[in-house]
């Protein structure tokens, strides 16, 4: 349920799953686990999905360089493949944080501090909806990854 395959899409013009840009007022009354911060948990659908579009651009990218062997010497095709690795890497971090996210919205655990149990103000959770740390804590953090060097 929580894992939806990729959609194969190629123009990005559209945004996706424009269902869910208007959630009905009935459906979010009988699901409580959608209840608290709605908008956010949209953003994050949102991003995950522009994720996966994302990923499937670069990937879709790479073939086609790699199907007019002319252009792409060895060197630039390895460069290129270290460049959509670097990015897809970045970007599965990213998308599993954005997972994780949804999942604590679903066992109502967003929202709190990990470190503090406080809750997290909705600013920053708006702005930073994958976090899991309030600034104070995330400030100590912080300084004692610093410390550690
Ligand atoms: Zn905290």
């Amino acid at each position: 349920m929580k894992t939806r395959p990729p959609k194969k899409r190629t123009s990005s013009t559209k945004p996706p799953r424009a269902v869910l840009a208007k959630p009905s007022v009935a459906a979010r009354k009988r699901s409580p686990k959608n209840g608290k911060y709605p908008d956010i948990r949209r953003d994050l659908e949102r991003q995950r999905e522009a994720i996966l579009n994302e990923t499937e651009e670069v990937l879709t990218h790479r073939g086609d360089i790699e199907a007019f062997p002319d252009v792409s010497d060895q060197a630039s095709a390895e460069v290129d493949q270290n460049f959509s690795m670097r990015i897809r890497d970045r970007e599965r971090k990213l998308l599993k944080k954005i997972d994780e996210a949804l999942e604590r919205m679903d066992a109502a655990t967003y929202g709190i501090c990990e470190r503090c149990g406080e809750d997290i103000p909705y600013k920053r959770l708006k702005a930073r909806p994958v976090t899991t740390l309030c600034i104070e804590c995330k400030t100590i953090q912080e300084q004692e990854e610093r410390a550690r060097g």
